[in-house]
């Protein structure tokens, strides 16, 4: 994970979604293109380039709908590949995992090393 800067302009289609309440899509193709162009076709978390099947990947989630300014947050919307997405959508990881376009994830690694050893 790597420090982001997402383009401070929401796309379009996000608010007309919106309106739609939970039938709305969060994923229409001007938000895909823009947040492959800001994550430099990367996903986010592990890193991985050119991701055949990319996802809109919530930091915060919206629980099926129920939180829609979360659903259709512009801040809130990440990239990521299908393996990540699938992992970060577990419970455990609800809350923790660091916002990397307003946070610099440099910051919170720490590395050890002892004996030959290195941890992180
Ligand atoms: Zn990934």
């Amino acid at each position: 994970m790597v420090k982001c800067e997402k383009s401070p302009i929401p796309p379009e289609s996000l608010a007309i979604e919106k309106q739609k309440g939970r039938n709305g899509s969060y994923k229409k193709p001007d938000v895909v293109e823009q947040l492959a162009k800001d994550f430099s076709n990367k996903c986010y978390i592990c890193e991985l380039k050119d991701i055949s099947d990319p996802q809109v990947e919530h930091l915060v989630p919206h629980h099926n709908g129920r939180d829609i300014d979360d659903m259709f947050d512009w801040d809130n919307l990440f990239f990521s590949c299908p393996h990540c997405n699938g992992l970060k959508n577990k419970q455990e990881y609800e809350g923790k995992i660091i916002d990397c376009c307003k946070d610099d994830p440099e910051v919170h690694l720490h590395c050890l090393y002892d004996k030959g050893n290195v941890s992180i």
